[in-house]
Order: C-alpha cells, then sequence, then structure tokens
C-alpha cells in the first residue's frame, strides 16, 4: 500500500527537473497523477499542454486532467522559469514575463483547481517557492521578487482555504541539479569549473537533487503532514540557515 493510493495529484512544471521528480514520486507511492507543462511528459502520467500564463488553456487543462484522474487531491504549483539581473537590468516586459509565469501562472492554475480541491475534503497544496524569497542572492532581482510572492501567497492561501480543508505549504529549494541549471553551466565558457565553482558555494559541498526536492514536496502533500500547513520546508543544503 502506497501512502498515496486513491489519491489524485496535478502537478506543473511536471515536464522536467523537480517537477518531473516529483510527479515520478507521487505515482511511486500510489498516486494517480496529471502532468501540465509546456512539453508534458507521457506515460505513465497524464500530459496536459497548456503555458500557465494562458487562463483560457490552463482552465481547460486543469478540467482535463481532473476528469481523467476524477477529481484532484493534490496541486503542486511548480511551473517557473529563472532571470538574472540587478533591479535596473530587466526591462518591464521582462518583469511582466517572469511575474506573468511564476506568480499569475500559480493563482490561475490554483483558481481553476479548487473547485476539485474543495471537492476532495483533505486536500494539499505544494507550490515550489525558492530560497532566492529570502535569502538575498546577488544577481537575481526580478526572480527573488517573483519567489517572495510565491512565499507571500502561500501564507495567504493557507489561511484563506483553511476552512475548504486545504493545506497549502512551499518548499524552498536551494541550487537544485535539474536541466534548468544544468543549461545555465553549459553554456559558461568552462562548464565543469563553473559547477566545480557552484559546487563549493554549497556549504555542503554539493548541489541539492531534484529528488531531495521531490521528497519534501511529497510530505508536504501526504497525510502525513495532515497538521502541517502555512508552512516553509527549505530543501537547500544548508544555504539559508548556515551562511
Ligand atoms: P526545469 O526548467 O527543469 O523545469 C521547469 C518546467 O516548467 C519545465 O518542464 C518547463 O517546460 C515548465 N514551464 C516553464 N514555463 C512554463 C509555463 N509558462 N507554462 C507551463 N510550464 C512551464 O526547472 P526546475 O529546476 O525543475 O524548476 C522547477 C521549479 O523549481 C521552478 O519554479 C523554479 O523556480 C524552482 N526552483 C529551482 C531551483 C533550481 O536550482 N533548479 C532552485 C529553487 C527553486
Amino acid at each position: 500500500m502506497g501512502e498515496f493510493d486513491g489519491l489524485a495529484a496535478l502537478v506543473t512544471g511536471g515536464g522536467s527537473g523537480i517537477g518531473l521528480a516529483t510527479a515520478t514520486l507521487l505515482a511511486e507511492r500510489g498516486a494517480r497523477v496529471a502532468c501540465l507543462d509546456v512539453s508534458p511528459p507521457g506515460d505513465p502520467f497524464f500530459g496536459v499542454k497548456a503555458d500557465v500564463t494562458d487562463d483560457a488553456a490552463v482552465r481547460t487543462a486543469v478540467t482535463a486532467a481532473a476528469e481523467h484522474l476524477g477529481g484532484l487531491d493534490i496541486l503542486v504549483n511548480n511551473a517557473g522559469i529563472g532571470a538574472a539581473g540587478t533591479v535596473e537590468q530587466n526591462p518591464d516586459e521582462e518583469w511582466f514575463r517572469v511575474l506573468d509565469v511564476n506568480v499569475v501562472g500559480m493563482a490561475r492554475v490554483t483558481r481553476a483547481a479548487l473547485p476539485y480541491l474543495r471537492a476532495s475534503g483533505h486536500a494539499a497544496i505544494v507550490n515550489t517557492c525558492s530560497i532566492a524569497a529570502t535569502a538575498g542572492l546577488p544577481n537575481r532581482a526580478l526572480y527573488s521578487a517573483s519567489k517572495g510572492a510565491i512565499l507571500s501567497l502561500t501564507l495567504a492561501m493557507a489561511t484563506d482555504h483553511l476552512a475548504d480543508g486545504i493545506r497549502v505549504n512551499c518548499v524552498t529549494p536551494g541550487t537544485a541539479d535539474t536541466p534548468w541549471v544544468q543549461r545555465l553551466l553549459a553554456a559558461a565558457p568552462d562548464p565543469a569549473a563553473e559547477r566545480h565553482a557552484l559546487e563549493q558555494r554549497q556549504p555542503m559541498g554539493r548541489l541539492v537533487s531534484a529528488e531531495e526536492v521531490a521528497t519534501a514536496i511529497a510530505y508536504l502533500a501526504s497525510p502525513s503532514a495532515s497538521s502541517t500547513t502555512g508552512t516553509v520546508l527549505a530543501v537547500d543544503g544548508g544555504m539559508h540557515g548556515l551562511r
């Protein structure tokens, strides 16, 4: 028996990295899983293709997922994009784009999923935030602002939907070894040296794995966390607490 037996989960950004690792883990533990992504995975998941900036597409995709799975008990709001730069360097269009994906996208998916989550009676939402929300990372002004908003949104949603029987929490990954980070490293003049330097900046001397973040998300989504709502679980290799 898996701890998610009988439960249905929707994971956004489920086509890669942390989202794919989370979908895989939830399925291994018994959940029926749908992945919403611009590039959704195939079997064993029910992939629904949508861009979280497109409200109509999100509504169609969430409805298709819920109908296919027979409801929704778990929503993992994980789709997100990055941005480098100080506050002087990102033009307005980039601010609107990143906030649209990372913050408004999360609100759109949640809005579409709420009727199904309310009907569950014991639902959980887990939002993928970031250490960037609270750590004052250099050269990440816009990205940090988007993740700060997700932290606040998590707390507000936890309060608003307590009476609906929906728990809402978030995880704050540190630098995680996903295709996103692998793409950034590959673009460096010396990827191996860049990776080594990045690892040396981590208190544990290594990056966090997507599976480690997925394990934390699965805990917060699970019946084991039945008294936990409005919390932030760090999966950052000690980056925040030990700096
Ligand atoms: P990733 O690029 O490997 O995966 C992100 C997925 O989101 C991709 O499948 C992509 O297609 C999807 N996606 C992007 N924009 C989308 C959109 N507009 N609509 C629908 N799907 C979209 O990245 P990852 O590292 O797994 O990141 C996942 C989440 O974790 C993000 O929210 C990111 O901010 C957060 N995070 C990552 C790290 C890290 O170091 N990798 C650290 C902290 C937080």
